[in-house]
């Protein structure tokens, strides 16, 4: 953890789940699939990727936690009182895990990096008129996501 980083203490909409984001955010990305366009009720998802050793739910108990069909296994996490998305967990190697947090879980005051890219852009429902790379296909996405991923992992 950098000594500038203070933890994010986050919380979804109805407040129940509580987290803590103690390692900062390595990526933010807007994911348009179809999974999280059902999961969030949006056009995309506004996600952070963050270490899953970064992320501390206070009461597992408060979140439903289950994996969807397509590919990549995600498991996600919702909160079982207003069922918004709080926190997906993915393994990317054994003894490592990433965590997804969404933005909307963010304190509003919370300084977190801009977001970097558009993926699942292919299955859009709307489109986004702004300058960030837009990757359409799963490889194409999953490349994306990892080609800018891999700096920070090597990182530390
Ligand atoms: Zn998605
Ligand atoms: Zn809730």
């Amino acid at each position: 953890m950098s000594d500038e980083h203070r933890p994010h203490n986050c919380a979804c909409s109805c407040g129940s789940v509580r987290l803590r984001v103690t390692r900062p955010p390595m990526l933010r990305f807007m994911c348009h699939c179809t999974i999280c366009q059902t999961v969030y009720g949006n056009p995309y998802a506004d996600v952070t990727v963050v270490r899953a050793s970064g992320v501390e739910i206070e009461d597992e108990n408060l979140v439903a936690f289950g994996r969807h069909k397509a590919p990549p296994a995600l498991d996600r996490g919702l909160c079982k009182s207003c069922r918004q998305p709080v926190a997906g967990f993915l393994a990317v190697a054994p003894g490592f895990r990433l965590a997804f947090v969404p933005k909307h879980m963010y304190p509003a005051e919370s300084q977190i990096l801009p977001s970097t890219m558009h993926i699942f852009y292919g299955s859009r429902t709307a489109d986004v008129d702004d300058a960030l790379p837009k990757h359409n296909g799963f490889w194409s996405s999953q490349w994306g996501t990892i080609s800018a991923l891999i700096p920070k992992l090597m990182a530390r």
